[in-house]
């Protein structure tokens, strides 16, 4: 029995390898060649049969002379990958060209870049060629981390029509992204998903990580924050490949990072568990009423503060004080153990609050 036979046994009895409704985008970079697209898409189809084997046909390059695609060409492949392992081909599109060769080739799913989804022109033109296509659309969030432009996005393409647009994290551009290529900002899709409950988000664990050894971490992440799938960068010789080659991991690779993910549920069959839950989340909310009622407190005191201020004609914003301040709640969260970032940033919060308190008191009473 090989390594991987091993561990889909030892998966199999554990978790399921593809989660029911867990969507799976697995595949090269750029197609390159007919073999390298052929062999990938064998090792893929192998341990993953339900998943959508991705491969880039125009290449978004950041500057002219690097392998910008196959182009058109590499649809045919994509049409060979079909009929031989049945896995559906997906490609990047980012202009109405692209749609109109897509469909030409009847190829049924498609991806928006980063670098795409960053301008609303663009989008509203890819929208209006793909309206009444009945393609299912991918969405990459923009390469900046602006929610409003990811979701402006989204909806220029349900405006279009289309009944099947998903989402795709592949992290955002920073100045210092260390250890990842692109900060994954996990915050921002908790936003996304808030604003739009229903829309399913598919964790592009390649771009964020920039390399083989964080994808596992970062895809374990995603399913933890309940995505609804994943997307890696798969090629049969990862060093060849003409793009993004440090990223990218062989189909035997691949299978060893998913049966290495633990899947966990929103929810239990199992009632105890369930009350036990329900019992510690009533201890949370007791204990965030209490917070409510400390700031009420704090923030009646600062407006006295803020009277006595005024009478005496002193400045709101005293820098000693608030050094002060952030000198005695990082020494409290060091003792306590709390994180010392998380407690100055909140820290900052409420005495922007209580600056903003005061300063309205003083204008109140100015014009009044
Ligand atoms: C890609 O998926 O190969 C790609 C170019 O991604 P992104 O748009 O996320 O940079
Ligand atoms: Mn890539």
């Amino acid at each position: 029995m090989g390594k991987s036979d091993e561990l889909l046994m030892q998966q199999n009895s554990t978790a399921e390898l593809q989660p029911k409704d867990a969507m799976y985008i697995f595949g090269p970079c750029s197609a390159e060649s007919r073999d390298q697209v052929l062999s990938t898409a064998r090792g893929i189809a192998q341990h993953f049969p339900g998943a959508l084997f991705r491969s880039g046909i125009w290449k978004p390059r950041s500057r002219p002379g690097a392998f910008e695609g196959i182009g058109e060409a590499g649809l045919t492949w994509l049409n060979e990958v079909k009929t031989e392992t049945g896995l559906e081909p997906i490609t990047e599109v980012a202009t109405p060209a692209h749609v109109e060769a897509i469909l030409r080739h009847n190829i049924k799913y498609v991806w928006i870049g980063a670098r795409t989804s960053v301008n609303p022109f663009s989008v509203q033109e890819l929208s209006d060629s793909l309206r009444g296509t009945g393609i299912t659309a991918f969405v990459k969030n923009p390469v900046n981390p602006d929610l409003a432009l990811w979701i402006g996005a989204i909806e220029r393409l349900m405006g279009a029509g289309l009944k099947d647009v998903h989402a795709i994290h592949r992290g955002f551009y920073a100045h210092e992204s260390a250890p990842f290529r692109n900060a994954p900002r996990w915050e921002l899709v908790i936003d996304l998903k808030t604003a739009l409950p229903d829309l399913k988000v598919i964790c592009d664990a390649s771009h964020i990580s920039g390399n083989p050894e964080l994808i596992a971490d970062v895809a374990q992440k995603s399913v933890d924050l309940d995505f609804q799938g994943l997307m890696i960068e798969t090629h049969i010789n990862p060093q060849a490949a003409l793009s993004d080659a440090f990223q990218q991991v062989t189909p035997d690779r691949l299978f060893e990072i998913i049966c290495s993910l633990k899947f966990r549920s929103a929810s239990s069959s199992d009632h105890q568990a369930i009350d036990k839950l329900t019992e510690l989340r009533n201890r949370v909310d007791a204990t965030d009423d209490a917070i409510i009622q400390a700031l009420l407190s704090r923030m009646s005191l600062i407006r006295q503060i803020g009277l006595h201020k005024l009478k005496n004609e002193m400045t709101i914003f005293q820098l000693q004080r608030w050094e002060e301040i952030l000198q005695r709640t990082s020494l409290a969260a060091e003792a306590s153990g709390l994180s010392a970032e998380f407690v100055k940033c909140l820290w900052e919060v409420i005495h922007n609050e209580s600056i903003r308190i005061q300063h309205d008191l003083f204008n109140t009473s100015e014009s009044s």
